[in-house]
């Protein structure tokens, strides 16, 4: 009676999917002519479709599919190269259906193997994808297409880190305050609240006064006064003392782990009733009928490296949310479909980021200043490469040290990692280094944009907060305030929205349908907030350094902008464009040779990658997805002589020889080694390579940073 049941459920489910392949919609739109053609396809047609040259490269692409019967055929949004509402997501074409780079000549090709092979994560559309493409081979396995556990929360929170975790909290706060319930989810990649965290960090305490202001009382693991502030200009053996910018004092600031901050405010968060479930990575964000955002989808465990389903396979869990925030941190894998579907860089510039590398010592009492705050221009870095490191003498014997550079570098024979390196190794650090122990090795991208470049922030049913959304004030370093208040301030309007739908439907919550809300007001309260007159008196610092002075005209800009005109000058910069478009071809340049490592201060890049903690699980789906499996050896080895070989902080990236053509190189990725850092998917100059999270839990293990 059980297998009969069952195997009617697979049948029914099966005949689903049909009527779903048949229902997509495939609209090509060719820029030169404006025609727009239609086809109703099966997945046969769908491939022909698709098939490489039948597209131009500049050509946008939209789908539109109809998940349902009783829905409306021929959906399509040619302007919006996304997938249509209702479209199963994983199909992927939401990475792929963008305004191509004019260099690479055939998206379609990565197009239409991502359809039929559809290596992905989780839907039944992708199955059928793969069905087609290998026939009888395919896998059947009734789990994949098993319907996932849907529970539904008032707020769901992707990313457990300063900015979530604040939302979290005040959402929970507000709800007290006015005896209602509220359900709160906060999903987090890491193994653990704060294992994914980086950051420098001396930290303002604005946002944390107005979220918990009794955090001292409360315990919260701020011991290290920031009591010292020092500027220097490196040479390469000497180091110049510079005045010391006043917009980077730190009067009043802390020196922190982040990760133990988080971990703090994680514990706040449970004590307040907020559930947190660490080790869930977001794959997939969720569409309701008219487009809005639903919620998220955690992706499915235990499948292998081909997609296919392990004993321990899991399914996903579908959590569905009146409002939905993104708290990713810098550059989220789920805020870039959101900026691409709801077209929420409009009206802004483009992101632009540094890569920031950092270490934690335990270094000799002898040379420990606790408070001391040091930052850094100059060496090792050429005065046209935006980069600078700091050291901040935290408590109990430890320092954290760390170099960011820009990732809007040209030379691609530039490594950051090495850079790093050379900068550790210089007279003024390696004197403090010598004697200690490393402990801990990280990176992260950060944002660098500022004001201009922060997009639209809501769209129906949630919004972005913090460093996803791009709110770190660069000539300060600093994003952990902006991003808590972000938090902060998206936490009051869903609130708002939220208690106020139940107070109009004058019943209890579970009266309420679960349906999208509308927090768009979250947009102008940011605008009236602390954050945006932080960053509006500071958005001309960054694109200063693009004039032909380079670091020099920068930093005539800063003192002149920060301490006499305060901000107030009547124009705003642009920055020059994407950090990809920047790099240039290797025959501009000459290779660096890079020092060999010294075992003492210096390291072999895979021994710091050691002290990461790094850990996925073997055998899964590669969550680095190359769009076209060709690219990165057809034209960044011959033009940019591999540059993810070197700007990947991990080892992640090599160009091997490749046995089957002797005298060729192909491209492994040790997917294995990723700490997280995004530098890939920010910085390939071909935008080919796309980082989607692996399986939830896995990842580095930091401690400390
Ligand atoms: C090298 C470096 C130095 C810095 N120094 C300072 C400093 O001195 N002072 C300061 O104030 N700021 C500093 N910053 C910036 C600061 O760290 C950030 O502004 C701050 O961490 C932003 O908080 P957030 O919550 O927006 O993002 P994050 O702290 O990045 O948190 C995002 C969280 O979301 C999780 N996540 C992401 N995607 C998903 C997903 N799809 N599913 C589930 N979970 C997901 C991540 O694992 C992470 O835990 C520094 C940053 C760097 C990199
Ligand atoms: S693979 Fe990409 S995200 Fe992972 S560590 Fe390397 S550059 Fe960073």
């Amino acid at each position: 009676m059980y297998t009969l049941g069952r195997s009617l459920r697979v049948l029914a489910k099966q005949s689903r999917i049909n009527a779903r392949m048949h229902a997509i919609q495939v609209a090509k739109k060719t820029s030169a002519s404006g025609v727009l053609l239609a086809a109703n396809s099966s997945g046969s047609s769908l491939r022909s479709v698709l098939a490489p040259g039948t597209l131009r490269p500049s050509s946008t692409l939209s789908l539109a599919a109809h998940l349902r019967p009783t829905q409306a055929l021929g959906r399509s949004r040619s302007s919006d190269p996304t997938l249509a509402p209702g479209c199963p997501p994983n199909l992927r074409i939401t990475e792929m259906g963008q305004t191509f780079p004019p260099h690479m000549t055939s998206p379609l090709v990565a197009l239409s193997e991502t359809i039929t092979r559809c290596v992905s994560t989780s839907t039944a559309t992708c199955l059928e994808g793969k069905k087609e493409a290998e026939g009888e081979k395919a896998v059947e396995d009734p789990r994949i297409v098993e319907q996932r556990f849907v529970d539904e929360a008032d707020v769901v929170v992707v990313g457990a880190g300063p900015a979530g975790l604040s939302a979290a909290i005040r959402l929970k706060q507000l709800a007290n305050e006015r005896g209602q319930e509220l359900r709160v989810i906060v999903v987090e990649k890491a193994g653990e609240v704060g294992a994914h965290t980086v950051s420098g960090a001396v930290i303002e305490t604005r946002a944390l006064d107005e979220l918990i202001p009794d955090w001292k009382e409360r315990g919260a693991p701020l011991d290290q006064p920031a009591l010292e502030d020092h500027m220097h200009y490196l040479t390469r053996s000497s180091s110049i003392p510079l005045p010391h910018p006043p917009q980077m004092s730190n009067h009043g600031n802390y020196i922190v782990s982040l990760n133990n901050v988080v971990k703090w405010l994680g514990e706040q968060a449970e004590e307040l009733g907020v559930e947190i479930f660490p080790g869930f990575a977001a794959s997939e964000v969720l569409y309701d009928d008219q487009g809005a955002v639903q919620g998220i989808a955690t992706n499915d465990v235990g499948l292998d490296k081909d997609g296919r389903p392990k004993d321990n396979f899991e399914r996903g869990m579908a959590l569905h949310a009146r409002v939905t925030l993104f708290a990713e941190g810098c550059h989220g894998s789920l805020t870039k479909t959101l900026i691409r579907r709801f077209d929420l860089r409009k009206d802004s510039q483009p992101q632009t980021y540094g890569l920031g590398i950092k270490e934690v010592w335990e270094i000799d009492p002898a040379k420990h200043t606790p408070g001391a705050v040091h930052h850094y221009v100059g060496y090792p870095v050429d005065y046209q490469t935006y980069g600078g490191g700091f050291l901040y003498h935290m408590a109990d014997n430890l320092v954290s040290l760390g170099y960011v550079v820009g990732l809007d570098y040209r030379n691609p024979y530039l490594s950051p990692y090495q850079e790093f390196q050379r900068f550790k190794a210089h007279p003024k650090l390696r004197a403090t280094l010598e004697g200690g122990k490393c402990i801990s090795y990280a990176a992260r991208a950060l944002n660098e944009g500022g004001y201009q470049s922060i997009p639209k922030l809501t769209f129906p049913g949630g919004a972005l907060i913090g460093c996803t959304a791009g709110f770190l004030n660069l000539p300060k370093i600093k994003g952990t305030h902006t991003a808590m208040k972000s938090g902060i301030v998206a936490a009051e309007v869903a609130a708002e929205a939220i208690l106020g739908a139940y107070k109009a439907a004058g019943e209890g919550a579970e009266e309420v349908p679960y349906t999208a809300l509308d927090v768009s007001p979250y947009e102008q309260a940011m605008r009236d907030s602390w954050v945006y007159q932080e960053l509006y008196a500071v958005r001309n610092v960054r694109p200063s350094f693009h004039s032909p002075l380079g670091l020099f005209g920068f930093m005539a800009w800063t003192g002149l902008d920060t301490v006499v005109l305060k901000g107030k000058a009547p124009w705003t910069w642009k920055h020059p464009g994407p950090d990809y478009a920047m790099l240039q071809p290797a025959k501009n340049f000459k290779p660096i040779a890079y020092p060999k490592p010294d075992g003492e201060v210096t390291f072999d890049l895979l021994e710091s990658v050691s002290r990461t903690g790094t850990n996925h699980a073997e055998n899964q789906p590669v969550h680095l997805q190359l769009k076209d499996p060709k690219v990165q050896v057809e034209r960044n080895l011959p033009v940019f002589a591999g540059p993810e070989a070197r700007f990947c902080p991990a080892g992640v990236y090599e160009y091997v020889d490749d046995d089957a053509h002797p005298g060729q190189k192909r491209f492994q990725i040790n997917s294995q080694n990723c700490i997280h850092c995004k530098t890939c998917d920010i910085k390939d100059p071909a935008q080919n390579i796309n980082w989607t999270v692996p399986e939830g839990g896995g990842g580095p293990q930091y401690s400390l940073t």
